[in-house]
């Protein structure tokens, strides 16, 4: 949809900017995106900014919280009102700034912009956006300034959304206000096929679907995951791009004609610091499993890749990874579910996995196969293999992730653009 602009019947595209803490660090950072944002203003579309708060000052204000606290952890209700004070110094120092460069603009908080949420303090989830106001203002002409991560409950508290939450503020701003696109702009300029730092030929996407950015999250731009599933579900196309330099982004989105999906895969992810845990000859029963995950999942530990050997002799093997930070507990636990159920439990950190990923991948067979073939002619041994509908996953040892990438980058042809 798009904005009145005074004149009957006339209207304006709209778009939703995202400036991240990096990207707003300073005084002269914040001037010179006003700069940026008054100049696109002027080509003619509605303009609605959200911004993070500045710099690092959102661990800043954990540490003052943490400091007055002592051993008692702050409120939830108190710490959300404090953080969300980030945000306000953004939003209002880039009103201020987009003003002295000419143009009408307006801030606004999370409250102010309408954006109503549940109660759960720390991780609130949107429930609703009462997007008038902002209307009217863009009816106005005015660029409005919202500060992200931050909304109202029904008990008219100040929440927040968790931690990288502007990116969700910015997407649900888009939906609520039917915007042509959400545009994120960051320290890095785009998705990658795969990690630059790893693979020198690694080349950036021009457009990439929702559900690979998903699985590509561990690549490039950290966008909020969040934020990406809420641009599939309401089909609102999201741009990630570099503030300061002037080159193209990635497009995010959903639409037939993706150029770059032509090809099966799009991208190799890695996720470094994954560790694996081995209960060794536990009895193969129906139940027993259950009696090793349902305690982890209750503690909150996250179980990812999962394998049971076939069973013999009435005796079975299990291996499960979990993220690096979770080992230590997570081994600790499962040991001592096992105690009596297996005759042994150990623990292997220093893992990694790699993935290909491509919605292209469900149509034909034959990607695994390519996948493996790479990889031991790499020299790289697989431990474990995961699959899902677009994403086929091996987990090896961490010190192998620069050769498996180029392996991987090179058997797939991703250095060269797709047809
Ligand atoms: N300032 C918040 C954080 O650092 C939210 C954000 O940056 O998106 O997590
Ligand atoms: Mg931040």
């Amino acid at each position: 949809m798009a904005s009145n602009t005074g004149n009957p019947g006339e209207t304006r595209p709209i778009i939703v900017q995202k400036y991240g803490g990096s990207s707003v660090a300073d005084a002269e950072k914040i001037s010179t995106i006003a700069r940026k944002i008054c100049d696109r203003a002027e080509t003619g579309v509605s303009m609605v900014v959200v911004v993070s708060a500045m710099g690092d000052s959102t661990d800043e204000l954990i540490d003052l919280a943490n400091a007055v606290s002592g051993d008692h952890p702050p409120a939830a209700r108190e710490l959300d009102t404090l953080l969300s004070t980030g945000e306000l110094v953004t939003s209002t120092l880039m009103a201020m700034a987009i003003t002295a460069t000419g143009h009408p603009a307006v801030s606004l908080s999370g409250q102010q912009a309408g954006i109503r949420t549940d109660k759960t303090h720390g991780s609130a989830r949107i429930a609703d956006i009462r997007a008038d106001r902002l209307r009217r203002e863009l009816d106005q002409g005015r660029i409005c300034v919202v500060a992200g991560f931050q909304g109202l409950s029904d008990n008219d508290d100040v929440t927040t959304l968790g931690r990288g939450g502007s990116d969700t503020t910015a997407v649900a701003l888009g939906v609520a206000l039917k915007a042509d696109q959400c545009e994120i702009y960051t320290d890095v300029d785009g998705i990658y096929t795969t990690d630059p730092r790893l693979v020198p030929t690694a080349r950036k996407l021009a457009e990439i679907g929702y559900d690979e950015m998903l699985e590509m999250a561990s690549l490039g731009a950290k966008m909020n995951p969040r934020s990406i599933e809420l641009g599939a579900v309401y089909d609102v196309p999201i741009l990630v791009a570099s503030t300061f330099e002037d080159v193209p982004g990635t497009l995010i989105h959903g639409g037939d004609y993706m150029m770059e999906v032509r090809r099966a895969v799009t991208g190799v992810a890695i996720d470094r610091d994954v560790s694996k845990i081995t209960v060794r000859a536990v009895e193969d029963r129906p139940g027993v499993v259950g009696q090793i995950f349902v305690p982890l999942a209750e503690a909150g530990v996250s179980v990812d890749v999962i394998v049971q050997n076939a069973s013999l002799e009435g005796l079975t093997d299990v291996t499960f990874t979990v993220s690096g930070g979770d080992f230590e507990r997570a081994l600790a636990l499962t040991k001592e579910i096992c105690s009596e159920m297996a005759q042994d439990v150990a623990g292997n950190r220093g893992l990694a996995k790699m993935s290909i990923v491509g919605t292209g991948m469900q149509n034909g067979p034959g990607y695994a196969a390519t996948m493996f073939a790479a990889l031991s002619k790499a020299g790289v041994n697989i431990e474990m293999i995961t699959t899902s509908e677009i994403r086929i996953t091996c987990v090896i040892d961490a010190e192998h992730i620069g050769e498996a990438a180029n392996a991987l980058h090179n058997a797939f042809e991703l250095d060269q653009a797709g047809d």
